[in-house]
């Protein structure tokens, strides 16, 4: 394989950057699953999609051409454009997830200690917990008062805003601690984040003068948001890195950013899913919640979601039926677009050179992920893989199959599986990424951009 860069000529370097110039600007107001689907959402609506349920209101019949999205709790969403052919012989299905690695507020998350204010956390998905101490880092999320009332949050991103962050212990007196494992160096319940360290003032009428630090944060969250401590008790906020996507290299040939696994995969989906044309396939856009714990839950890929949807969309096209969703399904194609494990030579001895992915080589498919022996791996039909290899050949596409790691080094698993099930024909495919999991993750801009047209291909011609 050759880096794809020789290849480029000037119309290619030009919509390269002008798509890796948006997605740096999505990814930097779009950290959580919530502001990336509500950015969907307004991106979507921009380009005439209408939410489903209006048509399930009214009862309109979809026609050819209709462009719809489901959104599912503020954490998934759906997007269809109705194609010429019937729904029955299959659909062409993107399908991505939102969610990244991250530190959850627990339900009681502040206290006070030797007058610092915390916020004591739980985190979500796999990370190597040593990475999250002393970097900067940011709050997003919502708190919903009792009366439903939502009110976003995001404190450390404006060049105005404070950052918070997670302390370590200085190398001087770091004897003991530099003999633990990693896994142990920095333990889950030691990721605790400061938030504060000046008291209030004390009233005339204190009785007790104790937690005066936690109670002027306390104060701070009044009067900016109106919420009290019990509000954390409905509140949804992830401690992400604090700060911008960025252009990486002196080359300014790759990104670097806090979860690119899996928005990398999700905003490209979404950009080719937006800049195809009516199709005669039905063409749909899937962005999911919660793949990082496994696909659970009412916006995970394994609930019904996406399938009621379907369910619905077959029956305002005049087939109320269920043999037509079943129908539909198994003609289906998706390509479930996540992120590989790129090459990196700086850790060759968990890479098989010979079907690892690497940066600049194009769009990665990977027939299979899973651990061990294949375990809870989608292992897509070399029939499936064939049609794709004609399809990303024919359209000029530079691509490369590769496996996640050695063998026996470890694994990992995608929403692949879920919608194959159902009897979907479903192949991963995505774009490699160094540093995954980690609070910035770095992509190759060429890659995006490969992933980018094998998505429009797939969605016109699978
Ligand atoms: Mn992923
Ligand atoms: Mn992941």
């Amino acid at each position: 394989m050759e880096n794809v860069w020789k290849k480029y000529k000037d119309e290619d370097i030009n919509r390269l950057s002008e798509i890796c110039d948006d997605y740096r600007k999505f990814l930097s107001i779009s950290k959580i699953e919530r502001e990336v689907i509500k950015n969907s959402i307004l991106i979507a609506e921009q380009r005439g999609f209408v939410d489903l349920n209006t048509y399930i209101k009214e009862n309109k019949k979809l026609e050819v051409g209709d462009k719809i999205y489901v959104n599912n709790r503020n954490k998934s969403l759906a997007l269809f454009v109705i194609g010429r052919e019937d729904i029955t012989n299959g659909i062409n299905i993107l399908g991505a997830h939102v969610d990244s690695p991250r530190l959850d507020l627990k339900a009681n998350p502040l206290y006070e200690e030797n007058e610092f204010a915390y916020l004591d956390t739980h985190y979500y998905g796999g990370i190597k917990k040593y990475q999250w101490v002393t970097i900067p880092l940011a709050l997003h999320g919502v708190v919903v008062k009792k009366n439903g009332e939502v009110m976003d949050v995001v404190i450390g991103e404006d060049e105005r805003d404070p950052v918070i962050g997670i302390t370590d212990l200085l190398p001087h007196l770091g004897k003991e601690q530099m003999k633990k494992e990693a896994s142990v160096v920095i333990e889950g319940e030691g990721l605790d984040v400061l938030i504060g360290s000046m008291p209030c003032e004390e009233t005339e009428e204190d009785s007790k003068k104790e937690d005066l630090v936690k109670r002027n944060i306390l104060n701070i969250l009044k009067n900016k948001y109106n919420m009290d401590e019990d509000d954390f008790l409905s509140a949804e906020i992830e401690v992400v890195p604090a700060g911008r996507a960025r252009d990486f290299g002196l080359d300014r040939s790759m990104i670097m950013a806090y979860g690119q696994d899996d928005k990398v995969c999700a905003y490209s989906s979404l950009r080719a899913f937006l800049d195809c044309p009516t199709c005669d396939k039905t063409i749909s856009c899937i962005l999911v919640d919660k793949e990082e714990i496994g696909s659970v839950g009412a916006t995970g890929m394994c609930s019904t979601f996406y399938e009621n949807a379907l369910l619905e969309i077959c029956n305002l096209l005049g087939h109320p039926e269920n043999v037509a969703l079943a129908r539909c399904l198994s003609n289906s194609y998706m390509l479930s677009s996540d992120v590989n494990a790129a090459y990196d030579p700086l850790y060759s001895d968990v890479m098989d050179k010979r079907n690892a992915s690497y940066f600049n080589q194009g769009v990665v498919f990977c027939k299979y992920t899973g651990s061990r022996g294949k375990s809870g791996s989608n292992d897509a039909n070399a029939e499936y893989v064939a049609k794709l290899r004609n399809i990303m050949d024919r359209n000029s596409v530079y691509f490369q199959i590769s496996e996640l790691g050695k063998v026996d080094a470890g694994g990992g698993g995608t929403i692949a599986y879920i919608l194959a099930n159902k009897n979907v024909n479903v192949i991963d495919c995505g774009v490699g990424v160094l540093s995954m999991h980690a609070p910035w993750e770095v992509t190759a801009k060429a890659d995006i951009y490969e992933a980018y047209k094998c998505y429009i291909a797939f969605l016109k011609e699978a």
